[in-house]
């Protein structure tokens, strides 16, 4: 797709976002909830939009990271349950309750603040405990000392409606062997939950910690909700995958402002880090580090115009980089993919020392979001 329009656009394809949603549910069993994790603006894809894509599909929750981010899908209609993943100020209690938005709680203080700011309020929070099971992070730690008492205690707070209990893996989508300490901290969470339930004699409705690589590599995580997000926007969370068919969502393009004729001796861009060796045609690509092309790619990065790769050359600026064209037939006006269906994510974040989901979340608002389906 070229849209004249625009000098650099990130095309969004729903239709991949709901293959991949549809081929994750298949794996599901009947009654087991889907929640879309759609923090950051949906990995860079738009949150709105992808949850108002979800929502239709039938998906369950969803998940963001911070109050902000609820708020933004609360304001544009969303209806979905919605868990804050992350640390809310108890100062925001009245906030969330009356937005109707669940909130993570990780500690027996912030229950508490959460549930002292209800205090005559006439409204209850609903809250999923998070549990620490090896993440390192946050949650009452599941394994050895008394943070299960906490929650335990932390049950019987009035204001708060316990509704879920989860926890996050961190090697989930690691390679085999890497990925078996998810094992021991599958086992501590239900140890934990189970603890907690038993002391606090009430059960939580929804228990869940299915990322990505756990979707792919680990069905017997599943439970009662999966969690997934960066596969929903069809990139593989590591090397594994699995039985997974995913498909790409996002792809970031730009269109080729200028071609220059350069001379042996010529240097390209701040730092004269690269230098011209023959008679050379060189193109001004309009996007750079400020619209999100890391300028750790300066030198390194290939990209695709109409199935031909070439390569980046010089620093990558604030607004724009140059190509080395020579012996293409590229014109001014001519698309690139930075990233996308044809240049994968993984590729490129690997020549700048990251991973892929970095690379979507740092694609910038001055970057449209153009939906296809
Ligand atoms: C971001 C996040 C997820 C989703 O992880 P993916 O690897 O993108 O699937 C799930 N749970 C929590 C707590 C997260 O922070």
């Amino acid at each position: 797709m070229t849209d004249e329009t625009k000098r650099t656009w990130a095309e969004i394809d729903l239709g991949a976002i709901e293959h991949n949603y549809r081929a994750m549910r298949a794996k599901l069993a009947p009654g087991t909830r889907f929640l879309g994790v759609v923090k950051a603006n949906a990995y860079g894809h738009g949150a709105v939009q992808v949850s108002r894509l979800l929502a239709g599909l039938g998906c369950e929750y969803l998940a963001v990271a911070c109050l902000d981010e609820a708020l933004e899908l609360r304001r544009a209609g969303i209806k979905l349950p919605i868990l804050i993943l992350g640390y809310t100020p108890p100062q925001y209690a009245v906030t969330l309750a009356e937005n109707d938005v669940t909130q993570a709680v990780g500690s027996f203080a912030v229950a508490e603040a959460l549930n002292e700011a209800l205090a005559g309020t006439g409204l209850t929070l609903k809250v999923h405990f998070k549990l620490e099971t090896g993440m390192g992070r946050t949650g009452f730690r599941a394994y050895g000392g008394t943070a299960l008492a906490d929650a335990a205690k932390a049950m019987a707070l009035p204001r708060l409606e316990p509704e879920g209990v989860f926890t996050h893996f961190c090697v989930s989508d690691g390679d085999e062997g890497v990925r078996d300490f998810t094992w021991t901290q599958l086992e501590r969470f239900k140890t934990g939950f189970q603890a907690i339930e038993a002391q606090a004699g009430k059960a939580f409705q929804i228990h869940h910690c299915t990322n990505s690589g756990a979707m792919i590599a680990f069905p017997e995580t599943y439970m009662d909700m999966v969690r997934p997000g960066v596969a929903l926007y069809g990139v593989y969370p590591g090397t594994d995958r699995g039985d997974l068919d995913l498909v790409p969502a996002m792809s970031l393009k730009s269109r080729v402002a200028y071609v220059e004729d350069h001379q042996p001796g010529d240097t390209i861009s701040y730092g004269r880090t690269f230098t011209v060796e023959k008679p050379s045609r060189i193109a001004v690509l309009p996007i750079g580090y400020a619209d999100g092309l890391h300028r750790a790619l300066s030198n390194k990065l290939t990209v695709d115009i109409g199935g031909q790769k070439v390569r980046q050359a010089g620093r990558i600026c604030m607004d724009m980089c140059m190509l080395d064209v020579t012996g293409t037939d590229v014109k001014s006006g001519d698309v690139a993919e930075i990233f996308g269906k044809v240049m994968p994510a993984g590729e490129v974040a690997d020549l700048a020392g990251t991973i892929h989901y970095e690379l979507f979340c740092a694609v910038s608002p001055r970057v449209p979001r153009i939906y296809v389906q």
